[in-house]
């Protein structure tokens, strides 16, 4: 459902740009309210969300798609964790849709999907890793890295239950914004990918904004 917010972005306690390929990792606290905006559109933002208290619990694309009973994400989806409870609410959204079972691009796959040679090619799961390397004070290993939000990408399910990669919705300065309802850690790659249309073959900035209410 597409909603607009109220929220100035001049009222914001910080702002963040991600450039292309490159990661995100930060806290946003229970109470806070996050933007991730689409500075020159078609771009996926791919997301994992963890609690800042133990990170083992972290969203579940199962436990959220099941207590929603819809597999999009859009104003009004709580996401959920792996212990079914409450991370996030998505409280406005205007780009209308976000595909939460695409999964993260990776080596692996690109080879998969693509080509051999394109195993070399950047891809999300590196940008992850890395994060998670700089940054061990988060507390988050490997293992924890698991299935994903992408936002603005747009991964219909066709009649017969396939899946497929489509030309993205988003346009430049579309966003979707989440209240968090505990305390969260919030990992983005801004995808590389340039073997589908989910970044529109041309990977752009992302923005992120927090404001404390
Ligand atoms: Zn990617």
């Amino acid at each position: 459902m597409l909603t607009a917010s109220t929220r100035q972005p001049e009222q914001a306690v910080s702002r963040t740009r991600i450039d292309a390929g490159d990661y995100y990792i930060g806290t946003v606290k229970a109470g806070q309210t996050l933007r991730i905006l689409d500075l020159e559109g078609n771009q996926a933002a791919d997301t994992l969300f963890y609690s800042a208290a133990d990170p083992t619990e972290r969203y579940s694309a199962m436990d959220t798609i099941r207590e929603q009973g819809n597999v999009y994400l859009t104003t009004g989806s709580v996401l959920r964790s792996n212990e079914n409870r409450p991370m996030l609410e998505i409280v406005a959204d205007t780009c209308g849709r976000h595909d939460t079972l695409g999964g993260a691009c990776a080596t692996e796959s690109n080879t998969v999907r693509y080509d051999l040679e394109k195993r070399c090619m950047h891809a999300c799961r590196d940008s992850w890793m890395l994060a998670i390397a700089e940054h061990p004070e988060y507390g988050i290993t490997k293992r924890d890295i698991s299935h994903n939000i992408n936002f603005f990408m747009n991964v219909p399910v066709t009649e017969a239950g396939g899946l497929t990669f489509e030309d993205g919705i988003s346009a430049p300065g579309k966003y979707v914004e989440l209240t968090a309802l505990m305390d969260v850690v919030v990992l983005i790659s801004n995808c590389p990918q340039l073997n589908n249309p989910c970044n529109g073959y041309n990977p752009t900035p992302v923005e992120l904004l927090v404001w404390n209410e």
